[in-house]
């Protein structure tokens, strides 16, 4: 926001102003929506996150409208009248509207540049049975929906019906003020008592804009920290994912851990400074074998726990109920990292190097590569691996083994794998070589 703005009253959002900040096709259905709800004298409103990042003039295609009255009646109607999935969440009475290419030519709209859903929700009021307990939703006012929310930055609507009414924005918790000062403010004493998430909320928010916390926010933030023992490994790994999401992520999880939030979540969750310049890692710093985006949750998560030994990184995956796959992950690359000595050791063979990465998922491989920049050696020696060694195999298998008159069982592993070191390490290259080694190997072993 401007200082102008300060001077001149409350910003407008107009529909020029959205139009140039969300894009013309979005704007267009803002108005068609708005318009719709203006014949049926309906009052409706964008909110949150959208009118935030509109002020900030910052372009956001997450869309939430919040009526007075019947939400998933009114996403029900638009649903019927220009088609396109809609999921109604009962519960929370709210509906999520879906919009595919043909909702978007009966809308006579580009779909390029418009959002992929909308969001409509009933204004609600909710209360908590005990802190960190999800809430109990009653529908209410907008006044009363918008005290409900995490920070004042987030409480701002712009009302776009009934008609006479549209284009005013709703202030009802001084988030204007907060966005003007840069802060981060709560509504209330409790906030982080009902619902400590709201603690990692707070540093994203404020990393994200480079926003200050409200001394007050921030001592209530300090006084409710206990409670992220409470809350379940679902909701805090769903922030966390947002989290890992945002540009300044590393900055975000490093200021958590400043403030003592991570040993809350549980005793061994501690990240590295590290964190900053691996989060940061672009695609041209990727090793050529990889074909995983930077942007890749698992890879981001395996980062983040990259520097905790493979036990400790299994706790912190069950603390926040990561899937099985992605704890497999996660603990993968975390031994790996911790394997660095072994893993750099000059004088070892490559099948010896390879036994170590051997079974370790894709994303692990590339997590301990990226987190072992100080490490040229363990780094070509996982380059050699991925690019070489991995790919290489006997010319023999079990079946050969069979039709040689090998009786099946154990030996099989150990001979397979003995022929593949073999071939890993330059020992055998021909077929002729494999197999006098592996007459050798059978010698050996009778
Ligand atoms: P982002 O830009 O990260 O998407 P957002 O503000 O759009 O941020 P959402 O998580 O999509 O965030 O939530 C939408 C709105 O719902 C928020 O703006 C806020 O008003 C409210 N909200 C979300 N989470 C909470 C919470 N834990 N407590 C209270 N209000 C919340």
């Amino acid at each position: 926001m401007s200082g102008a703005q300060e001077t001149h009253g409350p910003p407008q959002l107009d529909n020029g102003a959205i139009s140039v900040i969300l894009g013309e096709a979005t704007a267009r259905l803002i108005d068609i929506i708005a318009r719709r709800a203006q014949v049926e004298e309906l009052a409706l409103f964008l909110v949150g996150g959208v009118v935030r990042d509109l002020l900030l003039r910052r372009p956001k295609l997450d869309l939430d409208f919040v009526l007075e009255s019947d939400a998933i009646g009114f996403a029900e109607a638009l649903a019927a009248d220009f088609g396109g999935a809609l999921q109604r969440h009962k519960p929370f009475v709210t509906a999520t509207w879906a919009l595919d290419a043909s909702v978007a030519e009966k809308l006579s709209l580009p779909s390029a540049g418009l959002p992929d859903h909308i969001d409509f929700a009933r204004a609600r009021s909710e209360t908590y049975a005990y802190p960190t307990a999800l809430p109990e939703v009653a529908p209410s006012s907008i006044e009363r929906d918008l005290w409900r929310r995490d920070f004042s930055l987030n409480t701002l609507a712009l009302q776009l019906s009934p008609a006479q009414a549209a284009g005013t924005l709703l202030d009802v918790c001084g988030g204007l003020k907060d966005l003007e000062q840069r802060r981060i403010r709560v509504l209330h004493e409790r906030s982080f008592v009902d619902d400590p998430t709201r603690i990692l909320r707070a540093l994203r928010f404020a990393r994200r804009y480079g926003f200050e916390i409200e001394p007050e926010t921030a001592e209530w933030i300090r006084e409710a920290l206990p409670m992220l023992g409470r809350i379940t490994g679902i909701r805090l790994g769903s922030e966390f994912e947002l989290i890992l999401q945002e540009d300044k992520a590393a900055d975000i999880i490093l200021g958590l851990q400043d403030m003592g939030a991570l040993e809350r979540i549980h005793s061994a969750f501690r990240v590295s400074p590290e964190l900053e310049q691996r989060l940061s890692m672009t695609l041209d710093g990727m090793p050529r074998w990889a074909e995983i985006a930077t942007a890749d949750l698992a890879l981001r998560w395996s980062l983040l726990l990259a520097d905790i030994s493979e036990r400790d990184a299994h706790a912190v995956c069950r603390r926040l109920d990561m899937t099985q796959a992605l704890t497999r992950s996660v603990a993968a690359g975390a031994k790996l990292v911790a394997d660095a000595g072994r893993l750099s050791e000059t004088g070892s063979r490559p099948s010896e190097i390879a036994r170590l990465l051997d079974g370790a998922p894709e994303v692990s491989l590339l997590a301990a590569w990226i987190a072992l920049s100080h490490r040229p050696e363990a780094r070509r020696n996982i380059d050699d691996y991925c690019g070489i060694w991995r790919h290489q195999r006997p010319s023999i298998n079990g079946v050969d083994l069979k039709r040689m008159g090998i009786p099946p069982g154990p030996r099989y592993k150990y001979l397979l794998e003995r022929l593949r070191s073999a071939r890993i390490d330059g020992d055998i290259d021909t077929p002729e070589e494999e197999a006098r080694f592996l007459q050798a190997l059978i010698t050996e072993c009778n």
